[in-house]
């Protein structure tokens, strides 16, 4: 087998790099390899009720949009851009496959293989996982590395503490089959974790009849959450949009520190979190609507006693003591890390020679990212060009350390500002926020653009201060 491009992951980073690819150069031939037998990487091992945090309108591939783009009407999330399920976006990524890339003949997939590694000679060695079969493939032009994200789900992880023997814990996809135990219903839920994985665990629970006072949550920390009224795409939302970036460089201005930025920013609403009177330790760019941190304040057991160590009959066990329970309480795991921080661990850039390191270049944009990577790799010359519009932003993981991903993130978007042929793509990019609306506005000629002007002049006042906080939050990151 011989291709030009071997890209190591078929989950949406990877379709998300394929798709432009594929689409600025159609001569190239391209083979996936994934060990899962389906397209849609974690997607395929998600809880039932799992969706989208951030509207479907900017996720995905650039050339495909997600069939159900509209307002939502009801629940938790009206009157904001519909969140996919992940029903819907294992579907999606499947017709992304089969009906976009495959059919142009010049993509190949080898579902259920292991990639093993590559030689001197890009020679890649990959292995059937059911049969054990190995093969190799000549790489032509590049090896594209999908996997940086290692995205960690409940399904698959290891966890991190023991059970002991009579205790019943379950992933949350375990959830929605609780139906078949009929009558016989848990007497008490224990949630533990505190990322989004847990909050979507905790709606759920609730949204199905439970009576919060049956909850206990284990939240060793509590997050800031990004507030999903400013994470809307489309005209219609272009002041929100730019006018939290303006919010962004004016608070840098005053704060001394990225804790003290993302309060400023809480107060004014960009970021909501569900206990106010609990100063947050955590930011992992998850978005929430103000309707779920209603249903989710309703649970009032919280337990912050950091991480569990042991679960026993009627106890949870942590570093320094134990909390009891009810006795035979279901407790739900949801403490996978959807995105280690090792994953921020690496400082290769992202074109290499031979290799290509897909990596956040706007953070936490990963799909945009991904394609922006295939635009670069096709349309500039060398890997000095490329990885100069490039820089790999950092996986953050607090409100100390987010300022060093903001920083990156104005870095590379300053420098792509600059180019005229990444303008031209943006303006018919449906992954970039705001990229299809200020071209058709640009277009009109249309006053509405003199938001930009006020950007403009807030960065140019307070990018130092960018800078202050972003070199301060990034030695706080480097030392973790
Ligand atoms: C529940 C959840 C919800 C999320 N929601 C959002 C959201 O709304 N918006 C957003 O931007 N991000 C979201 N994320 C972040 C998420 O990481 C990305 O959206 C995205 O799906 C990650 O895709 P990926 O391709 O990087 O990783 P994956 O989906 O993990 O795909 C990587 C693939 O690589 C394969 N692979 C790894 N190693 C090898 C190997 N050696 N050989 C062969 N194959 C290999 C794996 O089998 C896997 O299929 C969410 C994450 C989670 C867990």
């Amino acid at each position: 087998m011989e291709t030009d491009y071997l890209i190591v992951g078929a989950g949406a980073v990877g379709l998300s790099f394929a798709d432009t690819l594929i689409e600025q150069d159609p001569d190239c031939h391209i083979t996936f390899v994934d060990k899962h037998a389906k397209p849609g990487g974690h997607w395929n091992d998600a809880y039932g009720f799992v969706a989208l945090h951030q509207p479907s309108a900017t996720y995905g591939v650039n050339s495909l949009p997600f069939p159900h783009e509209h307002i939502d009407t009801h629940g938790p999330n009206k009157g904001l851009r519909a969140l996919a399920s992940g029903a819907e976006v294992l579907a999606y990524f499947e017709t992304v496959m089969n009906s976009q890339l495959l059919p142009t003949g010049r993509v190949s997939y080898l579902p259920s293989t292991a990639f093993e590694g590559m030689d001197g000679d890009r020679i890649a060695t990959v292995r059937a996982l059911f049969s054990g079969k190995e093969s190799r493939i000549k790489v032509r032009r590049k090896l594209v590395d999908a996997t940086f994200y290692q995205t960690s789900v409940p399904s698959t992880h290891k966890r991190q503490f023991d059970v002991a023997d009579g205790v019943e814990v379950v992933p949350p996809g375990d959830l929605p089959r609780l139906w078949q135990r009929g009558t016989d219903q848990p007497k008490h839920y224990v949630i533990l974790g505190a990322g989004k994985t847990a909050m979507d665990t905790g709606v759920w629970l609730i949204q199905q009849g439970i009576d919060p006072a049956a909850i206990s949550w284990v939240r060793p920390r509590e997050s800031w959450i990004w507030n999903r009224e400013y994470t809307q795409p489309g005209e219609e939302n272009l002041e929100k949009i730019v006018g939290m970036q303006i919010a962004i460089l004016e608070a840098a201005g005053e704060a001394q520190d990225g804790a003290e930025l993302m309060g400023m920013l809480g107060q004014q609403g960009y970021y909501l979190r569900i206990d106010e009177s609990v100063e947050p330790e955590m930011y992992h760019f998850a978005t929430i609507s103000q309707g779920e941190v209603d249903i989710l304040r309703r649970i009032e057991n919280v337990i912050r006693n950091g991480r569990v160590t042991a679960i026993e009959p009627g106890k949870l066990v942590f570093a320094d003591n134990e909390v009891d329970v009810p006795e035979g309480a279901l407790f739900i795991d949801c403490t996978a890390r959807a995105v280690p921080i090792t994953a921020g661990r690496d400082d290769r850039p992202v074109f290499d020679g031979d290799t290509i390191l897909l990596q956040p270049l706007h953070v936490p944009a990963v799909v945009f990212s991904a394609a922006l990577a295939a635009f670069l790799e096709v349309n500039f010359d060398n890997d000095d060009e490329r990885n100069a519009l490039a820089r790999p932003g950092p996986l953050t993981d607090t409100p100390s350390t987010f300022p060093y991903a903001h920083l990156v993130t104005m870095m590379n978007r300053g420098a792509w500002s600059q180019n005229e042929a990444i303008g031209r793509w943006f303006a018919t990019s449906r992954l970039d926020f705001t990229g299809p609306t200020v071209a058709k506005l640009a277009a009109e000629n249309s006053p509405r653009l003199a938001i930009f002007a006020k950007f403009q002049k807030a960065a140019r006042k307070h990018m130092p201060d960018i800078v202050r906080l972003g070199m301060q939050a990034k030695a706080i990151h480097d030392a973790r």
